[in-house]
């Protein structure tokens, strides 16, 4: 008997309005923030193309803003302008040819918008002021209602002319159409507002609008989401009744629903904090309201066994995975084949694509430095080389570990040293935090792929220079990475360049808790001097074991430099809950072996704190004993990552991939 075709609920095809998908797995809406001067140009093209490449069913392109006051990110397209069309054709052509449907989100999220980008005042229906900016929004006269629907209804129309197969608006996370919808934020007394039908007015004249203007083989959706967690925003049982309002009149063939809102960003894009399959139960209660609409489920899916399982237990028709494909854009294709355990998984860290995006650069990804790079590097799929050599790469960190894994992809004969007896260098200690096993499950992939890559592993095996001077080898990468600075320098007293004390006992690093080789006292401070998790995620690793931890940071908040991946509150919120004391606007002005001195930044105030131990998340040092040692060696010596200089993994590995990638 042949082998059952695995995940069998979700690769199999599903009919969408007018248009069939080979199967159920999506790459949902985004917003990749790449377009030059408003127009989708080669980072576009190349970004969606590898997805449609590696299989997905059906693109939803990021979101298109309808109207001049629906503008929100600097690398947007350009709205009420037909010059898009010839540029987005491009892009459906291409995905076309590998069968992907293709779809336009069009969205305007009322008072939400961002005048620094749009130089309009933000339009809603009650002037109520936004939820994340200070701006208040201006109450839309009947006319200007008008002129949105016919801005959704011409955005769709062009849609249509560069070759979508349909649209789908973006209702979700309290925009435009939700806006109208809940009494919270539509309190008119006209007839757009009040009574339940007219709070439906706005959604059904822009729908029915597009349906007209289109036709009926142009696919309409919807993008709602639910937030249970705050309650001004509609209930999932308000959704029910809007998504059987419009299925009723068959407003829309299918409704993708998330979670989150603009309320509480939080679960927009869960980070690793949140359990897997955070949307599915919510689709499940839309999909028990519609008769008509197909429903796809998002939020947290992550992996095609996450998927299969959704559609099996009948919680949606059909899922996007939008992360789990930036991170590897052949998900479908390797899953459909067999070779789920080749998909490289998606760490839900957030770092390079919300945490980009939400600085208004385009986005890429840690895990996959190519994402938003594909029409320079040529998509995740690599060109062997004519001219094989052999490699050595010493250090099995993410800088090592990517070189090796991209130069033996392409051809080369790759030897990878590590000193220790595993591979991952700081990453597996940051794999050991709370919540984080996903970065061991992307050690574990690598370990996987250089196996079947045949690159030669030689675990202890400290490589000294002339070891590394005697190897056979034609080229010679070194990826040593950084050790703890061990001077417990601070950004908070940059001229201390050691702080006093820092030699007394009981100071150990963050790579000594993680790795156990420290045995703290029960009162632990943590200098967190880099507001990430490098801090945030040791103090929480030490507090749910028990230790008692004072956080001390010289920034206003704890987390600061993870705002950016929306995962600042959820840290605060655990640490709180785990009795974490913070002390901010802070730092350490001497250690005292069994105590600090704590300075305020602001008043320059001194207190003690009394404390078993010390620990130090601040920068790390490079590992400069190889580089320099080989500096004029005469042999082809490149150096990588954190040895260059001490920094985040997607440094690490962009600089893997990168050098690889020119060999
Ligand atoms: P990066 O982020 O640049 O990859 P890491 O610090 O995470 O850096 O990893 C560096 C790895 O290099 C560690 O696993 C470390 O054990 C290893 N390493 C450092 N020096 C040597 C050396 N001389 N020989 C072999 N491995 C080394």
């Amino acid at each position: 008997m042949p082998p059952a075709p695995p995940f069998p609920h979700l690769f199999s095809p599903i009919r969408v309005g007018s248009k069939t998908l080979k199967h159920r797995l999506n790459f949902g809406a985004h917003t990749a923030n790449m377009s030059a001067e408003g127009l989708p140009a080669e980072r576009h093209l190349g970004y969606y193309l590898e997805r449609a490449i590696g299989g997905a069913a059906m693109i939803v392109v990021e979101p298109v803003p309808v109207h001049r006051t629906a503008v929100l990110t600097r690398g947007n397209f350009r709205h009420g302008d037909d010059a898009v069309i010839p540029h987005f054709r491009r892009i459906t052509d291409a995905c076309h040819e590998h069968g992907t449907v293709m779809i336009q989100q069009l969205y305007h999220v009322g008072a939400h918008g961002d005048f620094d980008l749009s130089y309009q005042p933000n339009w809603s229906p009650s002037g109520l002021p936004s939820m994340h900016d200070q701006d208040g929004s201006h109450a839309m006269t009947r006319p200007e209602i008008e002129e949105l629907i016919e801005g959704f209804a011409q955005a769709a129309r062009r849609a249509k002319e560069a070759g979508f197969d349909g649209c789908e608006i973006m209702a979700a996370y309290n925009a435009l159409f939700e806006q109208f919808w809940s009494p919270f934020s539509n309190r008119r007394d006209d007839d757009w507002g009040g009574a339940f039908e007219n709070r439906m007015r706005f959604s059904s004249r822009t729908l029915a609008r597009i349906r007209a203007l289109c036709g009926e083989d142009f696919v309409i959706g919807v993008c709602v989401s639910v937030d249970p967690t705050r309650p001004d925003v509609l209930s999932v049982e308000d959704q029910q009744a809007i998504a059987a309002w419009h299925d009723e009149r068959g407003l829309y063939d299918y409704v993708t629903v998330g979670t989150g809102s603009y309320f509480e960003f939080t679960r927009l894009m869960p980070t690793f904090v949140y359990e897997d399959k955070l949307g599915p139960p919510f689709a499940e209660r839309i999909k028990e309201a519609v008769r008509h609409a197909k429903v796809q489920s998002e939020s947290h899916i992550r992996t095609p066994e996450n998927a299969d399982a959704v559609i099996g237990a009948g919680q949606a028709d059909m899922v996007s995975i939008v992360r789990g494909q930036i991170a590897d854009p052949h998900m479908a294709n390797k899953a459909r084949e067999g070779r789920a355990e080749d998909v490289r998984p998606c760490l839900s860290c957030n770092q390079m694509c919300w945490g980009r995006r939400s600085r208004d650069y385009w986005i890429s990804c840690l895990v996959n430095p190519s994402a938003g790079r594909e029409f320079e590097w040529g998509g995740d799929r690599f060109t062997r080389t004519d001219a094989p050599r052999k490699v050595l790469v010493v250090g099995g960190g993410p800088a090592g570990l990517e070189a090796a894994r991209v130069a033996a992809e392409r051809g080369h004969r790759v030897t990878l040293a590590e000193a220790s007896d595993k591979l991952g260098g700081q990453f597996r200690f940051a794999g050991m935090q709370p919540r984080r096993a996903q970065i061991l499950d992307l050690i574990d992939w690598y370990e996987r792929q250089l196996t079947k890559l045949q690159v030669v592993v030689r675990l202890n095996t400290p490589m000294e220079p002339d070891e590394v001077e005697g190897f056979d080898a034609e080229v010679v990468v070194l990826a040593t990475g950084s050790q703890p600075a061990g001077n417990g320098w601070q950004r908070g007293l940059p001229t201390v360049d050691r702080l006093p004390g820092v030699d007394r006992p009981n100071v150990f690093s963050v790579e000594d808790v993680m790795s156990r080789a420290a045995r703290p006292g029960h009162r632990v401070i943590v200098l967190d001097d880099t507001g990430t998790w490098r801090g945030g995620g040791t103090a929480w690793h030490l507090a749910e074991r028990d230790y008692k931890v004072t956080l001390v940071t010289p920034d206003p908040f704890v987390g600061r430099e993870i705002v950016r991946t929306s995962a600042d509150w959820p840290l605060r919120e655990r640490l709180r809950h785990l009795g974490v004391e913070f002390v901010v606007e802070s730092a350490i002005g001497e250690w005292h072996g069994d105590g600090a001195t704590v300075v305020g930044l602001l008043d320059g105030s001194e207190r003690r704190i009394d404390a078993d131990a010390l620990v130090l998340a601040t920068v790390n040092a490079p590992e400069r004993t190889l580089p320099d040692a080989l500096a004029g060696s005469g042999r082809e010596v490149h150096a990588i990552g954190d040895c260059v200089a001490a920094r985040q993994a997607p440094a690490a590995i962009h600089e893997g991939r990168k050098l690889a990638l020119e060999l």
